[in-house]
């Protein structure tokens, strides 16, 4: 943790410390801002300057093994918030019981995750921001970027505009950049693609470079698919891969070969609009906990599109469907 109370109640940031200064804080009675009890300064050589528990019994409000990639893209956004807006480290919200890595302009709580975290305390900590009017951000570390396949964790850590479709922020700490990952999808057999853009840190307005995805854009993806989906269904059910077995499953339920299908459009998929399922379940809107707005007009309208060598953000599959043109909405 890099916050302590000082015993006059005023709240000591390590961030705003110079190596020098540290001594001040030498001899004072310093105090965990949530539970309020003793923190002493951790000032060794490997780690950052940090605040520790004295007592070792856990406390619940602030994590004490925060690794150095956490610490150090929370002093970097910090800094880099500061510039333009007003933000406070690791502030811990009492009718919440939460500490938002960072607070920014008293309603955007920024998450940096690092690590794994269960999805049920994904949705809490979700939930409880967005019920007491708060946004939560969240972005995520090394471990967590997005890769070639979906988990589940990550499909729920995904957002969703008109201009920018599915989309997900990672933060590079060794080359200084935030980037976002947008116009996510899916091909027929479960690979990701998006398109990427990358912000060096410190250049230009943090907050301005996290509404990216509601600006306006022109965005299309064309990447190359692989054209031999029944080979690849075959080995998977050769293998017994369990999704593939269920697929199959459903096909023979309604009287048809899965390995005889042959109108398989090579094309991609909105993220959760599994073409071999929809066909049978309908749409069924799978579960995003950071999305609140309906993703099942997205689906359909993107259905109800001719196929074509691209995919478009929602959007332009909206203005399509009820012939707006190029009108902004
Ligand atoms: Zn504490």
């Amino acid at each position: 943790m890099l916050v302590a109370v000082n015993e006059a109640e005023q709240i000591i940031n390590l961030l705003e410390f110079s190596k020098s200064d540290l001594t001040e804080l030498v001899g004072q009675f310093l105090r965990c801002p949530a539970c309020k009890s003793q923190v002493r300064l951790k000032n060794g050589h490997v780690k950052m300057p940090h605040f520790a528990h004295v007592n070792l019994a856990a406390c619940q409000y602030y994590s004490e093994n925060e690794s150095l990639q956490h610490l150090t893209l929370k002093k970097r956004l910090y800094h880099w918030f500061k510039q333009t807006e007003q933000v406070k480290i690791e502030h811990f919200l009492p009718e919440l019981q939460q500490t938002p890595d960072l607070l920014v302009n008293e309603t955007i709580a920024i998450e940096i995750q690092c690590s794994h975290l269960s999805i049920q305390r994904l949705r809490e900590r979700t939930e409880t921001y967005r019920a007491h009017g708060y946004t939560v951000l969240w972005l995520m570390g090394k471990d967590l970027w997005l890769g070639q396949h979906l988990t589940q964790l990550k499909q729920q850590l995904l957002y969703l505009t008109q201009n920018a479709g599915f989309y997900y922020w990672e933060l590079d700490l060794q080359r200084e950049k935030i980037r976002l990952n947008y116009l996510c999808h899916e091909d027929l057999i479960g690979r990701l693609h998006y398109l990427q853009r990358e912000f060096s840190f410190d250049v230009g307005n943090l907050l301005e470079v996290l509404r990216t995805p509601f600006a306006a854009s022109s965005a299309k993806l064309t990447d190359q698919l692989s054209q031999d989906i029944p080979a690849f269904i075959r080995s998977q059910l050769y293998y017994q891969n369990p999704k593939w077995l269920k697929i199959q499953e459903k096909y023979y339920q309604n009287g048809q070969n899965l390995m005889t299908f042959k109108n398989f459009p090579i094309k991609l998929y909105p993220i959760g609009l599994n073409l071999l399922t929809h066909q049978f379940e309908g749409v069924v809107e799978p579960d995003f906990c950071q999305i609140t707005s309906d993703i099942s007009r997205y689906y359909h309208h993107f259905l109800a599109y001719p196929q074509d060598d691209g995919v478009y953000p929602p959007g332009f599959y909206a203005r399509a469907e009820t012939g707006d043109g190029d009108c902004k909405s």
